[in-house]
């Protein structure tokens, strides 16, 4: 059944009035920007499972018509190609702002983009969201607290941040859509909701974004060796795109600004998650040390405390049974990739 709503706006005033239910029923309107990459994708299949309709804005930067193409023709769902550094005009009920690169790879790649991204891209989505009374969702990161001095995370750590560093267009450029979040929640009225998501990972990864667990899956099927980069004892906590999804809901549809962590505690060092993906696909894989890219934080795991009590949320799927979740995506678009170039 559909989401039913009550509320209807008056979009002309920007007002939001009570109207009696039957009325104004009708099913909750969300967009979701960056909807075609990999989260995106995952939480759009989250929303139009459960009845709502669904308007993807993206400009195609990481992400993949592939990853909707399952959703073409389905009267619910409407993609939109759009760069969201340019302002929109559209009526929703809930806007979930997804739109920027995450990998390091892709988001050093333009970081003058990236940090556009951020800040233009989340300042129009919160004009929007205060025009039209929409409740707003930032996907912040948990590089926001950089290379950390404290350990585990909690959302009360202020971070320790590179402010001219090459991370500095993602991981500044998120402390600042933060700190708009919360200017337009504070002083506009806008409902607001943070998400600081930890390393995730799952089916519909960019095959060579160059993050860890996309380039350990596709090198074990492609044969490669496995690169680690620095001495490998560097360490991540991951989380699978599932567990995340159900988190971004509950936080959204929940009466909490955050901000959350959203991860899994699960934390291993990068030669740990080497020895699990072997484990998953190729005993025999080999590893090969590469230098480390600069101001890399050495550790990270959140305190997902808060998230767990007030958003009554936790992650489901440890890493030795998620991994195995993406196999058959990655095995299924590295032969087509071979095949394309007639291998
Ligand atoms: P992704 O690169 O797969 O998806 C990002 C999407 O945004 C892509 O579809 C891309 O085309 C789109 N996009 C980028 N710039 C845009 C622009 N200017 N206008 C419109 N669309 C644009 O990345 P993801 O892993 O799905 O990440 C989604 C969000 O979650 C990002 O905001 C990211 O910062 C955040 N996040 C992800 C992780 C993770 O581990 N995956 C961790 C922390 C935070
Ligand atoms: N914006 C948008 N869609 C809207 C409303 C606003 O893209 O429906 C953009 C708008 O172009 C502006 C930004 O959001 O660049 C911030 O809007 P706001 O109204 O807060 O600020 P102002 O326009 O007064 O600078
Ligand atoms: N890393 C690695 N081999 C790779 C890619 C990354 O050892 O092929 C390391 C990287 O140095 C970092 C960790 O894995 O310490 C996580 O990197 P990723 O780019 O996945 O995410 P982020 O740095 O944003 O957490």
């Amino acid at each position: 059944p559909g989401y039913i709503s009550t509320r209807r706006r008056d979009y002309r005033s920007g007002g939001v009035g009570r109207v009696p239910a039957g009325i104004g029923s009708r099913r909750l309107r969300i967009v979701v920007t960056g909807g075609a990459g990999f989260v995106g994708s995952h939480l759009v299949d989250m929303l139009i499972g459960r009845g709502n309709e669904v308007i993807v804005i993206d400009n195609f930067f990481t992400g993949r018509k592939d990853n909707l193409v399952h959703l073409f023709g389905n009267s619910r769902f409407e993609l939109i190609r759009h760069d969201v550094v340019e302002p929109i005009l559209l009526e929703v009920d809930q806007i979930y702002h997804l739109a920027c690169p995450a990998s390091p790879v892709h988001y050093k790649y333009n970081p003058v983009k990236t940090i556009k991204t951020n800040v233009m891209g989340t300042l129009n989505m919160l004009g929007l969201a205060k025009r039209i009374g929409a409740r707003f969702l930032l996907t912040s990161t948990s590089e926001v607290y950089g290379d950390p001095l404290e350990h585990p995370q909690k959302e009360t750590y202020w971070g320790n941040v590179n402010p001219i560093g090459e991370r500095s267009c993602y991981d500044e450029g998120k402390r600042t859509a933060e700190t708009l979040t919360m200017d337009y929640h504070r002083g506009a009225g806008v409902e607001v909701r943070i998400a600081r998501i930890f390393n995730t990972y799952g089916p519909r990864m960019c095959l060579d974004d160059g993050r860890v667990v996309s380039n350990f899956v596709a090198q074990a099927i492609r044969k490669q060796p496995l690169t680690v980069y620095g001495d490998g004892k560097q360490t991540r906590s991951f989380q699978y795109v599932s567990d995340l999804v159900n988190g971004l809901v509950a936080l959204m549809d929940g009466e909490h600004v955050g901000p959350f962590n959203l991860g899994n505690p699960g934390e291993f060092t990068m030669l740990e998650l080497a020895q699990v993906v072997k484990e998953t696909i190729d005993s025999s894989a080999t590893i090969e040390y590469k230098p480390n890219t600069a101001d890399d934080p050495h550790m990270r795991k959140p305190d997902i405390s808060k998230a767990k009590e007030l958003l009554n949320w936790e992650p489901k799927v440890p890493l030795r049974e998620g991994l195995p979740l993406m196999v058959n995506d990655f095995r299924n678009r590295i032969l087509n990739e071979d095949e394309g170039r007639g291998m």
